[in-house]
């Protein structure tokens, strides 16, 4: 704020800094440029911390993983045209999965609009489609009202992105100071609980359940629901299966989990509560053959509109799953009730697990080298810590690494979610990055990718070297899309014409060093080939607890994952 005489001025930028702080933002990560810097700058002084990224795709990722770990959203600021267009993604990805995020993006200077302004570009318009509200203030008095209200959007009823248009002529535009009202801090979301009617109607079927199934979604893990779900679990003894940001809400290792036997038990249950999942691909829809046609499905959700999607369900209950989950118990506490533990249910699912798991350590044990997947991450899970966080996406990458990377906690796993977004992981691994070091846990962020997966965003390592954020990357690299080839064969085939003529499309460059990415910006970096070398990296790496490594892992070009009972999408074979 400067003094003009006796009126003391402030400019638009100020007045969006202050807004933001105002509603207890604590995290804003873009991409600098006209007309936004100056905002930048005014929040950054206001002691907001600014993560200045290479890509608006990735700022906006990790924006909306400080949404997903914290519950307030975390913002994306973004230059005009281009850059909001590049920010779409990161939108649409937090919308899917339900994610608080601001996103505030220049745009150009009110009087030239239509005229064909420098990166004009209809941008509340574009972001109607990928947020839950969209505005323009129209005035620099009324931006903090507009904040307010997008942040109270992105975090009331179900979570998502909200968007905030700010014209060029705004930033710098002074105003009389005494002319700015600021919103107090809008109030954590109201709690609504389900009908008591309907709580009585879920513990009676769950009582005459043959074949009970929790599944636990992300929706579970934002609501903060681990301490109601997990006594749920362990009173009523329940088998319990997370979807895969759910993992977590309950320790992978709680002797009640039944991932191992994920099929089996989606395809048998009688009765089925979803805590904060929705019946969409990743739960096949809620649908035979993956089901059995008759089962009773409780949905527990805070979204009226998702219930009833797919499927009609035995039982609805509207309302914030932390609190129906109270609901549950109370209605549980007044007549005690436990599922056998002797059940054939039990007894299946436990069988199951055990062939399942026995089979992933045949994998794991094989000595050929390249090493598959499965000997990866079974050297990688050995050292994890129990604590950290594990970031993950591509292919056969993140579906296998699911399976064998255990998680602890709740809100410890990010991955590439429900619109299967690549380029997310190292977004979210420098937001994970960050809480750890501004909590001063001493967490560490394992951010597990494909090598295709990695190519989305490669270049936020060099953001990652910046702020010095000990990540450890994996890069599990086959050279390819789902699969690749070794260098001799790439050689061979470019003998019979130029590769755009007859590289399969899903090739990449055959033994590339990723490692060196890392290197280039001072940070660690390892490649690896056997088992010996990636323990010896990964141990080195864990050590070092102040700055970040890559570790390119080689592995078999051509491998794959253990035969499936179902497909899970259908892919084109090479
Ligand atoms: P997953 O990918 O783990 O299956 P989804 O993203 O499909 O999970 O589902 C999450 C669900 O959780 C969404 O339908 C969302 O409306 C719901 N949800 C989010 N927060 C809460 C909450 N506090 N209480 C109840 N439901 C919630
Ligand atoms: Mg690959």
């Amino acid at each position: 704020a400067c003094s003009d005489g006796d009126e003391e001025q402030v400019s638009g930028a100020e007045v969006i800094a202050q807004a933001l702080k105002t509603q207890d933002v604590e995290y804003m990560f873009g991409i600098v440029g006209i007309p936004v810097t100056e905002i930048a700058v005014a929040a950054q002084k206001m002691g907001i911390r600014y993560v200045g990224m290479r890509n608006e795709q990735a700022a906006c990722y990790a924006a909306s993983a400080i949404g997903y770990l914290t519950g307030r959203p975390g913002v994306c600021l973004v230059v005009s045209g281009p850059g909001l267009i590049h920010a779409l993604g990161g939108m649409a990805n937090a919308n899917m999965n339900c994610w608080p995020l601001i996103v505030i993006g220049g745009s150009s200077e009110r009087s030239q609009e239509t005229m064909g302004a420098f990166q004009e570009f209809p941008q509340v318009e574009a972001c109607r489609l990928y947020s839950k509200f969209s505005a323009r203030p129209s005035s620099i008095e009324t931006i903090p009202s507009i904040i307010e209200k997008a942040v109270r959007s992105s975090i009331y009823g179900r979570p998502g992105a909200c968007y905030v248009d700010i014209p060029a002529d705004f930033v710098n535009l002074q105003v009389n100071v005494n002319s700015v009202r600021y919103m107090e801090c809008c109030m954590p979301p109201p709690v609504s609980i389900a009908e008591t009617s309907a709580i009585c109607m879920a513990a009676t079927v769950i009582r005459n359940a043959k074949k009970p199934l929790l599944i636990i979604g992300k929706g579970a893990a934002y609501a903060r629901a681990e301490e109601g779900i997990r006594k749920l679990v362990e009173r009523c003894k329940l088998p319990f299966l997370p979807t895969p940001m759910g993992k977590g809400v309950i320790p992978d290792n709680h002797p009640n989990c039944v991932a191992a036997a994920r099929s089996r038990a989606l395809q048998f249950a009688d009765v089925i509560v979803l805590f904060g999942a929705r019946l969409n691909w990743i739960l096949h829809f809620g649908l035979p053959p993956r089901y059995q046609p008759d089962v009773k499905f409780i949905q527990v959700d805070i979204c009226a509109e998702e219930l009833g999607n797919n499927v009609k369900p035995a039982v609805t209950l509207l309302g914030d799953i932390n609190a129906v989950t109270k609901q549950l118990l109370e209605q549980f506490d007044k007549t005690p009730w436990q599922y056998p533990p002797e059940s054939s249910w039990w007894k299946t699912l436990r069988e199951k697990m055990k062939s399942n798991e026995a089979a992933s350590k045949e994998l794991a044990s094989q000595k050929s080298l390249p090493m598959n997947y499965y000997t990866v991450f079974y050297h990688v899970q050995e050292q994890l810590p129990r604590d950290c966080f594990v970031v993950s996406e591509g292919a056969n990458t993140m579906d296998i690494g699911r399976t064998v990377l255990q998680n602890y906690l709740p809100r410890h796993r990010l991955d590439a979610g429900t619109f299967g977004t690549m380029g997310v992981g190292l977004g979210f691994a420098i937001a994970a990055a960050l809480l750890a070091k501004a909590r001063n846990t001493g967490q560490r962020v394992i951010c597990v990718e494909g090598d295709s997966a990695f190519g989305f965003s490669g270049m936020e390592v060099e953001t990652i070297c910046r702020y010095n954020l000990p990540i450890i990357l994996l890069v599990v690299n086959n050279n390819g899309i789902y699969q690749g080839f070794d260098v001799d064969s790439w050689k061979e085939m470019l003998k019979f014409g130029d590769a755009t003529a007859v590289a399969p499309p899903v090739c990449l460059l055959p033994n590339s060093h990723y490692e060196q990415v890392m290197t280039a910006f001072g940070g660690k970096g390892y490649f690896v080939q056997t088992p010996e070398e990636l323990q010896k990296s990964l141990r080195e790496s864990l050590a070092d607890t102040t700055a970040p490594s890559l570790i390119n892992i080689m592995i078999e070009p051509q491998a794959t994952r253990k035969a499936q009972d179902f497909h899970w999408l259908t892919r084109s074979k090479v």
